[in-house]
């Protein structure tokens, strides 16, 4: 049993904000690694615990989200991607995956009550792909589909959990906190919106730890006994995609065979 772990930086219980937390540069930004660090070493926890052989976790955030020596001994890491046309989807997945999880995820742009939600980057209003409005969780999960691996568990903010069970009935989820902005927050501009969803009602990081740890291991036991419990949506080729962002620039591509490349296009 084979997981793939995608991991990324602003769903994490303890992230508080973009600004302070998520780059380089930002103050907290080392303490927000060993945040997300630890909630994937508890998903690791519970997935070895119930029966993976190999846990490979993604490190998808921007600048880096893992804190690498406190990486779980048992996990393998992988940065650095070079999928069809020179870009970075599929982001390491291949048939070899069984199972795929998300840890540290936040939701797609223009989500009510989302924290840090956003699509890619802040200046993204939406993103859909045959029609179907995605943030990155469901254009992971919709190559997961691709490629024979299925999406088992997600966690993040309260509403990035209804976003993937949406998506994915079925898929187990743990939120570990909730974001308190209503509205989209469409009319904003990038820089405006980045700071918009900044505010959240977060669990103590052990706290959010132990749901992990008990979530990811309920998730591939349930796997094992029936896979057909989830059930992610699939879209068929040929694919489109479409992208419209903040200062009104629309972005379509289609009649596409292969989604990775289309994703990278
Ligand atoms: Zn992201």
């Amino acid at each position: 049993m084979k997981v793939y772990l995608m991991s990324d930086l602003e769903g994490a219980a303890g992230v508080l904000d973009s600004v302070n937390w998520c780059y380089p540069d930002s103050r907290y930004y080392e303490l927000a690694k060993e945040l997300l660090t630890r909630e994937v070493n508890a998903a690791v926890d519970g997935f070895f615990a119930a029966g993976a052989d190999q846990v490979v976790v993604q490190d998808g955030h921007g600048a880096g989200g893992i804190l690498v020596p406190l990486l779980d001994d048992r996990a393998r890491l992988q940065r650095g991607w070079e999928g069809p046309g020179g870009g970075a989807f599929p982001f390491g997945l291949d048939e070899s995956y069984d199972v795929m999880a998300w840890v540290g995820q936040h939701p797609k742009a223009g989500t009510p009550l989302g924290h840090l939600c956003h699509t890619g980057s802040f200046d993204v209003l939406d993103f859909s792909l045959n029609g179907v409005s995605v943030g990155e969780f469901g254009q992971l999960a919709f190559l997961g589909t691709v490629f024979g691996a299925v999406p088992i568990f997600a966690s993040g903010c309260l509403s990035f959990t209804r976003e993937a069970e949406a998506l994915v009935p079925g898929i187990e989820t743990v939120a570990v906190k909730e974001g308190v902005r209503s509205g989209s927050g469409d009319a904003c501009g990038a820089a405006e919106y980045e700071r918009r969803n900044a505010g959240a009602i977060h669990l103590s990081p052990g706290a959010a730890r132990e749901r992990i740890r008990l979530g990811a291991a309920r998730a591939l036991t349930r796997y094992r006994t029936d896979p057909d419990q989830f059930r992610p949506a699939r879209l068929a080729p040929p694919y489109s995609k479409r992208i419209r962002y903040r200062d009104g620039r629309v972005l379509e591509s289609g009649g596409a065979d292969d989604l990775a490349l289309l994703l990278n296009s």
